[in-house]
């Protein structure tokens, strides 16, 4: 039987006709297409502006050094989170301080956010685990209360919504990744969104080596250094494809949540299988269907999963415990006790848009047996 990973993208013919024509076109990196992109993505989240970026780790660097995040600085993000989350911070210069997760959804949780900011406090960082929204109207109390700037890490999260608003448009500055396991794919790619116009020329800057325009159309060559920068441009080829792929986000996000609520019915049955909660003032994007189990069985369920040909994760290992973290920031364990117990119990099980209801029952099954229960 064919194995079930846990993400997979999804590509049409349409989508690899818009490639080639983007391709023939003679526009290679940053032409119309990148452009449009922006304007349709901007669009689907309800932001005014919308800088397209290499990746979502360039993004994430983008978006702090918009927020202004440099050497001195301080921000506070979770730990449970890919590692590029808190490595954006170091390499901006800054300390990343970590904060604990609520339980139940295991995204930041607002008092242990509260506790852990300082005055050096520049940015809140905040991630949308699994796709499912932080409290941004909470999380945006302390981050003014501290003169400090909102950034949502929505590498998760495209297609949820917050209190009736996209993700996109809740934080100061939000990023969002085009990797081929999130909910669109460029390949490689990533944008941030704001309504902020100032911040928006800033990060347009900084992906292009932070030049300016050409100021006077007697020099048109003339672009001056004004900013730090480097090279975080997106080609216009992948653009093609992510303006196809954004026009499939609604029903893709729609297949996500029907999965979800499968798994839901079906774990209802298995008081074993613990999925994370929801928040009612949420919809969620279902980048990952997480579920908790008892500790001691977790190992041995992903493992027996795997055998069945199904891709069971970990997400993630947290980042104050990963080896070079523990030694350059001093974290260890006992640091966030809610981290450390979710991380214990946490598994993602396989959620696409096409998986079929046949391939979710599969899992479903899988995890019964891997539990010990009915053959
Ligand atoms: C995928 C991801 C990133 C990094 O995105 P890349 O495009 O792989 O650089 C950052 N944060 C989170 C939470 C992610 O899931």
């Amino acid at each position: 039987m064919e194995g079930i990973p846990y993400g997979r993208p999804a590509i049409d013919d349409l989508d690899v006709a818009a490639v080639t024509e983007a391709l023939r076109s003679g526009w290679l990196t940053s032409g119309p297409r990148v452009a449009s992109f922006e304007r349709a993505f901007a669009k689907s989240v309800g932001s005014s502006e919308a800088v397209a970026v290499a990746n979502g780790t360039a993004a994430l660097k983008t978006a702090l050094d918009a927020a202004g995040v440099g050497p001195g600085d301080e921000v506070v993000l979770p730990s449970l989170t890919f590692v590029a989350t808190a490595n954006a911070v170091l390499e901006q210069g800054a300390r990343p301080v970590f904060a604990d997760v609520e339980p139940g959804t295991l995204v930041l949780d607002p008092a242990s956010v509260e506790a852990r900011s300082s005055p050096r406090t520049k940015a809140i960082l905040a991630v949308d685990y699994a796709g499912h929204p932080c409290d941004y109207d909470a999380l945006r109390k302390i981050a003014r209360g501290r003169g400090a700037v909102l950034v949502g890490d929505a590498c998760h999260a495209l297609g949820a919504t917050y209190r009736g608003r996209p993700v996109g448009s809740v934080a100061d500055l939000t990023v969002f990744s085009f990797h081929p396991v999130k909910a669109i794919t460029t390949g490689e790619g990533g944008m941030v969104t704001t309504d902020d116009a100032a911040r928006a020329e800033r990060m347009r800057r900084f992906r292009h080596h932070g030049l300016g325009p050409a100021a006077d159309a007697a020099r048109p060559w003339y672009r001056v250094m004004t900013q730090p920068g480097s090279n975080f441009r997106l080609t216009d080829f992948q653009c093609a494809l992510g303006e196809r792929q954004l026009g499939n986000l609604a029903a893709w996000t729609r297949r996500r949540r029907e999965i979800a609520k499968r798994y839901r019915r079906a774990f209802a049955a298995q008081p074993a299988v613990r999925p994370l909660a929801e928040a009612d003032d949420v919809a969620h994007a279902y980048h990952l269907f997480v579920v908790r189990v008892p500790a001691p069985v977790r190992d041995a369920l992903v493992l027996s999963l795997r055998s069945a040909g199904i891709e069971a994760m970990v997400h993630y290992v947290p980042v104050h415990l990963h080896p070079y973290h523990r030694e350059r920031l001093g974290t260890g364990p006992g640091d966030l006790p809610q981290t450390e117990a979710a991380f214990d119990e946490i598994l993602s099980l396989p959620i696409y848009p096409h998986l079929s209801d046949a391939g979710v029952d599969r899992v479903v099954d899988a995890v019964a047996r891997g539990l010990g229960g009915p053959r």
